[in-house]
């Protein structure tokens, strides 16, 4: 890798389970993260993240206690510390603040979930577009969306595109949870943006337009069994996801392009009947003269995501499978990763979901730190040569495979 002449530090923002991933991760890689330092609102939990990674790797990290949404908080704490790369693993609400620091003390940012503004449940990356401009004329660069998915598959849609074929026409990207984690009722990652994102209307993309169909706790939601390696047949869901956003820009020749995601009957009866009841709202209500927003209500009655490790057992199988052209003749490959949440938990104490998130959440900071992605401005991943990000993703604990595989139907 090549020498930037930085000092190796980096600045996590976040404490949560894919915060705790990417600091254990980072703190296995001394030669790159020189220093490290973890930075969230609530400053035990960066402490409890230090005083792990120095149980297990005898390494010493700063932590520091910080509001996002704070501007100037943030800058003077960059100010202070001098990080060379802000990795933000807070909430989407924090990107713009975050990005607004960065561009204020010229330093490199990576995240993985696009803006979302708090009032109203829609993400899209042209608030975060918007900095385009800004980040060149600072010198910096910004990578967007540096976890699995937003993230890695992005890399295997780029991979694909550079050595596989000539032109990919279908591409269907297909996350599943195969594991249980032994509680009524949970989600994987911070259970606001999670429950936000799943409610909504679900979009693909087909013939050079968004289609839009009903959500996936809705009658007539789109779904069907799929046969992942490992894990056998699940109910897969279409929903709308972020990366299709920017992967219909930027690789050329896409048809359709559609994301599925499994879901269990539980896990949907719950949703519905939190729906139905008013506890998936997002606006205020006023009880008992108090203003509450029933979504971070539930979130606070919810098992945080970072402790479901402890009894989650299974595997995650997430990947792409993609349909074109090579040779001019038509073929058909599947890039995934099986990751086990065992394993996962004994390595970083969290489980796979944060685990799968926060080890490409280091490799974007790693490729940008030494230098292997270099640029100035805004990037989606799949922008950025794929090489480099697969290979560490095969040696930091994501190893993938490419299969052969039958192509998937328009109708399902
Ligand atoms: P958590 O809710 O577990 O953690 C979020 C952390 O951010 C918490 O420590 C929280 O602090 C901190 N935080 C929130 N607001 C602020 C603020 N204003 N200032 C400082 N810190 C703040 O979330 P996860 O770890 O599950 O997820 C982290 C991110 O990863 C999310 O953006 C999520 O959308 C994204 N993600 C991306 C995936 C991908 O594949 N691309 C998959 C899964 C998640 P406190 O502890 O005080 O609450």
């Amino acid at each position: 890798m090549s020498d930037t002449g930085n000092r190796g530090k980096i600045m996590i923002i976040g404490a949560g389970g894919v915060a705790a991933v990417a600091a254990h991760k980072c703190a296995q890689v001394p030669e790159i993260f020189r220093e490290i330092l973890v930075a969230s609102r609530t400053l035990s939990k960066c402490e409890a993240i230090g005083r792990d990674i120095r149980q297990r790797y005898g390494r010493d990290i700063e932590t520091a206690q910080v509001d996002a949404d704070n501007v100037p908080e943030l800058i003077a704490l960059i100010h202070r510390s001098r990080p060379d790369l802000v990795l933000n693993l807070a909430l989407p609400y924090q990107d713009l603040h975050i990005m607004d620091a960065c561009l204020e003390t010229g330093v490199h940012y990576v995240d993985t979930a696009n803006y979302e503004p708090p009032d109203e449940a829609h993400f899209e990356y042209s608030w975060q577009w918007a900095y385009r401009e800004r980040f060149k004329e600072k010198g910096i660069m910004a990578v967007l969306g540096s976890g699995f998915d937003p993230g890695v598959t992005n890399v295997f849609t780029a991979y694909a595109q550079k050595h596989l074929f000539d032109e990919i026409n279908y591409l269907d990207i297909l996350d599943c949870n195969a594991g249980d984690h032994g509680r009524a009722f949970a989600t994987n990652f911070n259970p606001e943006i999670n429950i936000r994102e799943v409610t909504q209307v679900v979009r693909h993309w087909e013939k050079g337009k968004w289609t839009e169909t009903p959500a996936i706790i809705e009658d007539g939601s789109i779904h069907f069994g799929f046969d992942y390696p490992v894990a056998g047949i699940k109910a897969s869901y279409l929903l709308y996801h972020e990366e299709l956003e920017s992967l219909v820009l930027n690789i050329k020749g896409l048809k359709r392009a559609r994301f599925w995601m499994t879901f269990s009957d539980n896990y949907l009866n719950h949703l519905r009947v939190l729906r139905n009841v008013g506890m998936t709202r997002i606006d205020e209500v006023d009880y008992e003269g108090h203003k509450v927003v029933p979504v971070k209500f539930l979130k606070a009655l919810l098992p945080e995501p970072a402790s479901l490790g402890t009894r989650y057992k299974g595997k995650t199988v997430i990947g792409n499978i993609m349909t074109g052209k090579k040779d001019g003749k038509t073929i058909t490959r599947y890039i995934y990763n099986v990751c086990d949440h065992e394993e996962a938990f004994k390595e970083t104490g969290t489980q796979a979901i944060a685990y799968t998130t926060g080890v490409p959440a280091m490799i974007g900071a790693m490729m940008v730190l030494s230098g292997v992605w270099q640029g100035e401005g805004v990037y989606n991943m799949e922008q950025l040569d794929p090489d480099r990000f697969m290979e560490a993703l095969n040696r930091y604990g994501l190893p993938w495979k490419v299969v052969e595989h039958a192509p998937l139907p328009d109708k399902v």
